[in-house]
């Protein structure tokens, strides 16, 4: 089957600093898959280049058999949705006009019904409704962050490490909720320097190391992996 993302040979240079070097990954509809690797390894990178905000010297993007547009904002519309590193809450704003930002490109849709589905999967952002982002914690904006991404009705949701800075058990509670997103038909590109969580999740994942893709295999093979434990699992 061809696959719903499909990146090949994707090659991306800040200056000098050669941050992907010849990237391929592919997503198949309806999985869960996972992008693991070290600080600085380029995962970031390469979810910015899919969505558009890092320009690749070289290489393509296939998304349902196409290229995907130059715009960003046009490549949301196509259902190819980032939640950013750090959550980027606006913490001025209440969690009520946050999740509405993600949904600003669509004013056609109903989304206050939008708005009821995000607080079906988040009870606690209804409760909440109006208060400041500011005044969450790291978990209560990562779920926020999410919503907000949910907002825009994703194909396919770009997670850029959910689990950073959070405690083990609102990881766990984070990493539940991914697995509700996908049951709901949506597919997910994880990035994550937590690859212990990750690998227990995906159905595929991928390390890059230094802008190379590395090795790559279903979840249960990497964790079975004797260099993905020695250099991703403490040994
Ligand atoms: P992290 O977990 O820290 O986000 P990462 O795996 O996501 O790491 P990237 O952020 O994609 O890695 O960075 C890959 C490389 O590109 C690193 O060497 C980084 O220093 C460099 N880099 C990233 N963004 C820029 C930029 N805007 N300008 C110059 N160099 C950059």
């Amino acid at each position: 089957m061809e696959p719903m993302l499909k990146v090949t040979g994707l090659a991306v240079s800040y200056g000098h600093v050669e941050a992907l070097r010849g990237v391929s990954v592919e997503v198949q509809k309806g999985q869960i898959v996972s992008i693991i690797g070290a600080n600085g390894a380029g995962k970031t990178t390469l979810l910015r280049t899919i969505s558009g905000l890092v320009r690749p010297q070289n290489g393509s993007i296939l998304f349902e058999g196409e290229e995907l547009p130059k715009k960003p904002s046009k490549i949301v519309a196509k259902g190819v949705v980032q939640v950013p590193e750090g959550r980027k809450c606006f913490s001025g704003l209440t969690v009520r006009d946050n999740l509405l930002v993600g949904g600003y490109l669509f004013k056609g849709r109903d989304l206050e019904k939008d708005l009821e589905e995000q607080y079906k999967l988040f009870p606690r952002l209804k409760e909440r409704e109006n208060q400041f982002a500011g005044t969450f914690s790291g978990g209560e904006q990562q779920m926020l962050a999410v919503a907000r991404g949910l907002m825009s009705r994703p194909k396919i949701l770009l997670l850029d490490e959910p689990s950073m800075g959070l405690a083990p058990l609102i990881v766990d509670q984070i990493y539940d909720l991914i697995r509700q997103i996908r049951e709901r038909g949506i597919t997910v590109l994880l990035v994550e320097q937590n690859a212990k969580k990750a690998l227990g999740i995906c159905d595929y994942a991928y390390v890059l190391e230094n802008g190379r893709i590395s090795l790559s295999g279903t979840g249960q093979e990497l964790l079975r992996s004797d260099d993905v434990r020695k250099a991703y699992l403490g040994g």
